[in-house]
């Protein structure tokens, strides 16, 4: 069998998110979209659900699949309906949904709903991508209201920049949020993970951690709460084939490594159709038989090299960590330059295993 494979720490999620709501003192909705952004959507859900105050998804799609595996818990859609005819599916399965647009409103207000809807009311306070407009906001809400079609209401809103740390953009949208929302009592939801680690002073009855869950830093730079987290996958292979070279020997597709010296070179069972990303670097660190090294040469589909010359104790069979606990995914997100929330969504092909349960 090939030895690809992702472990995920199961008690390594239920750290992170208990760290969500410590630190916050506020509800918490785990954000599992995008099968859990790699991890796995109806198995993160099982191993919160007995903790979590709900879940968080993109679409009704995403939310079926976790009431078909039994998951009882609320689970909010966070782009609401696409179509009107949702409303029917949304009301049979309990599922709580984001209002961003207008249409959707007026959709609400169409619709012969069997039971009142739990709504997150969106307010678009400077993103500029879903959001009511600050303007339409309080109207929304009196609607929904006299609807007779909503039972409860929470008021939301997203930052586009609490990752940056020094940056006050995040502020200037909870002014914005703030003004929007006065008079109107009900709940507030404002965070993500970023703002749940790095603006302790933004009120939020909800947070919704997405990336914290999974053990990775949302930051650029070191943060002392992010430095608690637990990453929760470790993506991991074997050396499948060694190969002694001579100095002046390329390596791999296009020979964009050609070995300066004599080097021992491990060849790994890991490729761009697992995830791994294929714009990572010669360089890109590796873990091989417990020791740092580097990655050489392009990354291919299935497999790519790795320096053995200065670990002497790896050979045939040595197991290879891409990214886990010792080597952050962050880290391989800075070398192939992207995030680390597209390294977890990008993971496909390898058996998933899952630990600590
Ligand atoms: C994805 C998403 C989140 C989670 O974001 P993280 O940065 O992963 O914590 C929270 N809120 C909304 C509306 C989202 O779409």
């Amino acid at each position: 069998m090939r030895p690809a494979r992702a472990l995920i720490d199961l008690q390594a999620l239920r750290h992170n998110y208990q760290l969500a709501r410590d630190v916050t003192g506020a509800k918490a909705l785990a954000v599992i979209k995008a099968d859990a952004y790699g991890h796995g959507a109806v198995r993160v859900a099982q191993a919160l659900e007995a903790e979590a105050d709900g879940f968080a998804v993109a679409c009704i799609e995403e939310a079926l699949e976790l009431r078909a595996a039994g998951i009882r818990a609320p689970v909010l859609l966070l782009e609401g309906f696409f179509e009107a005819d949702e409303l029917a599916l949304i009301i049979e399965h309990d599922f709580w949904c984001v209002v961003h647009s207008l249409w959707q409103l007026e959709a609400i207000e169409q619709a012969a709903l069997s039971k009142p809807l739990t709504i997150w009311l969106k307010l678009d306070s400077g993103m500029h991508r879903v959001g009511l407009h600050p303007k339409d906001y309080h109207e929304a809400y009196q609607r929904l209201l006299a609807s007779g079609k909503v039972a409860k209401i929470v008021l939301m809103s997203h930052f586009a920049r609490a990752d940056e740390l020094d940056c006050t953009s995040s502020n200037e949208q909870v002014a914005v949020f703030e003004a929007a929302r006065q008079g109107l009592a009900a709940e507030v939801s404002l965070r993500n993970s970023p703002a749940v680690l790095g603006w302790p002073s933004v009120s939020s009855d909800w947070v919704r951690p997405g990336i914290m869950l999974y053990g990775a830093t949302p930051f650029g730079e070191d943060q002392a709460l992010a430095a608690r987290l637990q990453p929760v996958m470790t993506l991991e292979s074997k050396v499948i084939c060694v190969r002694e070279l001579p100095a002046g020997e390329p390596v791999g597709y296009g020979a964009r490594f050609v070995t300066p010296k004599p080097m021992r070179i491990g060849v790994v069972a890991m490729g761009y159709a697992d995830g791994y990303p294929r714009h990572a670097p010669t360089g890109t660190p590796v873990l091989v038989a417990g020791q740092r090294s580097q990655l050489l040469g392009r990354v291919s589909m299935d497999m790519l090299c790795v320096d053995l010359t200065d670990v002497p104790q790896a050979g045939l069979g040595s197991t290879v960590e891409l990214w886990g606990k010792n080597i952050l995914a962050s880290d391989i997100a800075v070398a192939a330059d992207t995030i680390p929330y597209q390294i977890f969504c990008n993971l496909r092909r390898v058996p998933r295993l899952y630990i600590g349960a």
